[in-house]
């Protein structure tokens, strides 16, 4: 039995980013980049109005009022003001937000602070302008302030979110290199276990650790391959972990602890899959069981690195924490995140609490962090099968092992699950 410190971490030496790949823009999102990505052009690409208004030479307008004559009017999208026609003393030009400023000016006044000019020939050929504040480079956005051509804009091992995505198209970027999503292969294990849509017979249950995972892999950015229940024997289980062989990575739930019917951890050996750990000091979890399978099924297409498997033990508690512990942390790497276990963070308990334990116990708690000085209440929870305790938790409090009387306010260590 291994500390979950020593399992983190041989977890994390076994799952590396997978080989990276072309995504289309649109399909980009939550995954990690590839290359640096460097901007083709001046952003913005012209000196550009952040106002409707009117574009002047600040120098006219001692004190910021005055009046000018009204020299056209400029639109986003229209071709550029002529060069040759910079504005001269006495002239402005009505603009609006997101053209560029004609040559020659140097500051938009916004249209509140202006009124029609007393000049003749016309109504809208003279503006009075009226804005003490008015200063060079006011409400005007410089060429490339935001970023210049062959800028490096983001860099490899970047999370895409939906702000790197609006970059990316600024910059042009209609592919880009990523990281895939790792395919994760999902087999549930039992005699006793039938699916959701099938009502249980005697001695049956439902079937919550396959969608459970399979729900978890989606949120932690992989991409679920459900393969159904296997009975507990050997030809059963060698036919499902063949084929989940072939993904990225394979989940399996039930059949690892003592069991006479615990077959999984011989069926993966006997298929290749070498064991780094099983068993580890937690509870829930204890019976996690972990390996490599080094070689793939000749029917992967997908790459040549290894196929990682987790035998997790059958109770739906178990199932979730063994997910946060190992599960999720591999997923991102693999992703190419380059972080490594999930933080732990500091609370203060609301109440006093008593309990004993001879393992680091994982207690589904809710985790207040609204406030300054993050607060934390543990849950009524029946143990390791007791998963509708789940739906009222965001987190697990760490209770380090052994006899312990906490009371209101001691500071706890959280497990903060991620939704
Ligand atoms: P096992 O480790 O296979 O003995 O399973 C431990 C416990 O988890 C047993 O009570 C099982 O009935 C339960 N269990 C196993 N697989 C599932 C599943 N897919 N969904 C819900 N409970 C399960
Ligand atoms: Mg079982």
């Amino acid at each position: 039995m291994i500390a979950v410190e020593d399992a983190q971490r041989a977890v994390l030496e076994s799952a590396g980013p997978l080989p990276p790949g072309p995504a289309r823009l649109a399909d980009a999102l939550g995954h990690v980049l590839a290359e640096d990505v460097a901007s083709d052009i001046d952003m913005p690409p012209y000196d550009k109005a952040l106002m409707d208004g009117y574009a002047v030479r600040s120098q006219d307008f001692p004190g910021g009022a005055g009046e000018a004559a009204v020299a056209g009017e400029i639109f986003a999208g229209q071709p550029p003001w002529p060069a040759d026609r910079a504005l001269v003393a006495g002239q402005a030009a009505r603009i609006m937000t997101g053209a560029p400023i004609p040559p020659g000016t140097d500051a938009v006044v916004m249209v509140e602070r202006t009124r029609q000019g007393s000049k003749v020939g016309g109504p809208s050929s003279a503006v009075r302008i009226d804005d003490p504040r008015l200063k060079p480079g006011q409400n005007v956005m410089g060429r490339g302030t935001e970023m210049q051509c062959g800028q490096v804009v983001l860099r490899t091992g970047t999370w895409i979110r939906p702000a790197e995505i609006g970059v990316l198209a600024t910059v042009g970027r209609a592919t880009v290199s990523v990281h895939p999503r790792p395919r994760v292969a999902i087999v549930s294990t039992g005699n006793e276990v039938v699916e959701a849509h099938e009502s249980p017979g005697p001695g049956q249950i439902r079937n919550s650790n396959g969608p459970t995972l399979a729900a978890l892999v989606t949120r932690a950015g992989g991409t679920p391959d459900y393969l159904g229940i296997a009975r507990d024997t050997n030809d059963d289980l060698r036919r499902l972990v063949a084929t989940g062989l072939r993904a990225d990575m394979l989940l399996l739930s039930g059949g690892v602890s003592a069991g006479d019917l615990d077959l999984v951890p011989g069926v993966l050996r006997e298929l290749g899959v070498r064991e780094v750990f099983h068993k580890v000091n937690v509870k829930p979890g204890k019976p996690v069981w972990f390996g490599i399978a080094p070689f793939r099924n000749q029917q992967s297409t997908i790459s040549n690195s290894p196929t990682l498997v987790f035998g997790l033990p059958g109770n739906p508690v178990s199932v979730m924490v063994c997910f946060e512990l190992f599960v999720r942390p591999a997923i991102r790497r693999m992703l190419g995140l380059s972080e490594s276990v999930p933080p732990l963070v500091s609370a203060a308990l609301t109440e006093e609490r008593s309990y004993r334990s001879d393992r680091p116990t994982y207690w589904p708690a809710w985790l207040d962090t609204r406030d300054a000085g993050f607060r934390v209440r543990p849950l009524p929870w029946q143990g390791s099968p007791d998963l509708r305790a789940i739906t009222e938790a965001n987190s697990f409090v760490l209770f380090p092992p052994g006899e312990h009387a906490l009371r209101a306010g001691d500071c706890v260590q959280v497990l903060s699950a991620r939704e």
